[in-house]
């Protein structure tokens, strides 16, 4: 008796619903910034991962528009084909001046970045420890690259090193995967004790510095320099599309890490290469990233005071622990958040609610760019005085 074979999605839309955690996109009518049109209304933006306020800069615009002109709408082929232009090479070599490695690779997300290298790292005789709350692309590169996987509770140095005593030496190459700025909670990993135990158990180390790039550090390097570990052997993964305010991913490392990774990174040769106008607009972001320190500054200061208005105004608001940007309060349900998320909106404050399975625990996540005013922090707070 045939049944129909694709009667099962209807039931698991259906499921979804059910659990509150149905999803649907919401257009934005304008420009990236502090501020944007929403269903037809202007929000304070709180939504965006445009730290540095870049992605709406008139430089990367115009350094997309001449790169769009003189190579074209496409790269038509993969970089080892016919995609690659000079421009790749030069925002290659820019990123590993940002990133003080010895070089770097474009990808063409930062999702691709970290499949392809954990692809390519790792395999079948090898083992990957993997902090619990790590990226998806993390965890699907590590499901890719078919090693054995085991994760360890977040953050917790402890269960990490007593896993790879478990089980360190059953297996040939081991790799340790972490965010470096975790990009649902805020708080960064803590890589000083990672890389020593990395050192201990002769382990690589991948950090995800998706969120840390042009954010954090003296230079605006990532968390790495944050911690000062800038010259210690590790295996950088970023993106282009938040604090770069472009699109694309990339690894930094050394120079025969990087070669090899030109060699055996499934997602690099064979996918398209970033498209002119991308790479042309990181590239000018990694520019002013190093001439603009003031914009980190801004985001700095902008950070510190929404946390000091929300312990002032409302010291029953429970934030997540967070040393980044990205401030999240948690709420007891996907519904609850929904709510939140959708009474802010009314309020004009654009902050979303972040429900399960992308996180454990429902909250709404706040992240502050470097060109909020100080009023809009204020709404921020205000809004969520007249609704929490
Ligand atoms: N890693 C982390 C921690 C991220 O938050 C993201 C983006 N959400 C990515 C990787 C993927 O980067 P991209 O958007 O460039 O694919």
């Amino acid at each position: 008796m045939p049944t129909n074979p694709y009667a099962w999605v209807e039931q698991s839309l259906a499921t979804i619903h059910r659990a509150d955690w149905y999803r649907s996109v919401q257009a934005i009518a304008s420009r990236p910034g502090a501020t944007v049109l929403l269903e037809g209304r202007e929000v304070i933006n709180f939504a965006s991962n445009d730290y540095l306020g870049l992605a709406g800069d008139e430089r990367l615009i115009q350094a997309a528009v001449a790169a769009t002109q003189e190579f074209g709408t496409g790269s038509t082929g993969s970089r080892l084909l016919s995609g690659h232009r000079e421009l790749h090479r030069e925002l290659e070599v820019a990123i590993a001046s940002l990133k003080q490695t010895e070089d770097a690779l474009v990808f063409s997300s930062g999702y691709l970045a970290n499949l392809g290298a954990i692809a390519a790292l790792v395999g079948k005789r090898d083992l990957i420890v993997s902090d619990e709350y790590n990226h998806s692309s993390l965890k699907n590169g590590a499901i890719l690259s078919g090693a054995t996987v085991i994760e360890y509770s977040h953050c917790n140095l402890e269960e990490l090193k007593t896993q790879l005593n478990l089980h360190r030496q059953k297996y040939r190459r081991c790799l340790i995967l972490t965010d470096s700025v975790f990009s649902m909670d805020g708080d960064l990993c803590p890589l000083p004790g990672l890389l020593n135990l990395a050192e201990e158990f002769s382990c690589m180390l991948l950090v995800d510095e998706a969120h840390a790039t042009g954010v954090l550090g003296a230079t605006g390097a990532g968390c790495v320099e944050h911690f000062r570990c800038s010259d210690v052997p590790l295996i950088q993964i970023g993106t282009l599309s938040k604090a770069l305010g472009s699109l694309g991913g990339y690894v930094a490392g050394d120079s025969a890490l990087i070669d090899f990774l030109r060699n055996r990174a499934p997602s690099w040769i064979y996918t398209t290469a970033l498209s002119p106008a991308d790479t042309a607009a990181a590239l000018q972001a990694v520019r002013i990233i190093q001439k603009e320190p003031e914009r980190r500054a801004s985001l700095w200061r902008n950070v510190n005071f929404l946390k000091q208005l929300i312990a002032q105004q409302l010291p029953n608001l429970q934030l997540l622990p967070s040393e980044s940007p990205i401030l999240c309060f948690p709420l007891e349900s996907a519904l609850s958040a929904l709510k939140m998320g959708h009474q802010l909106k009314t309020s004009g404050i654009f902050a979303p609610a972040i429900r399960p399975p992308t996180v454990p625990t429902s909250r709404i996540r706040i992240s502050v760019m470097a060109t909020h005013q100080a009023a809009q922090l204020q709404r921020l707070v205000e809004a969520l005085m007249g609704n929490c």
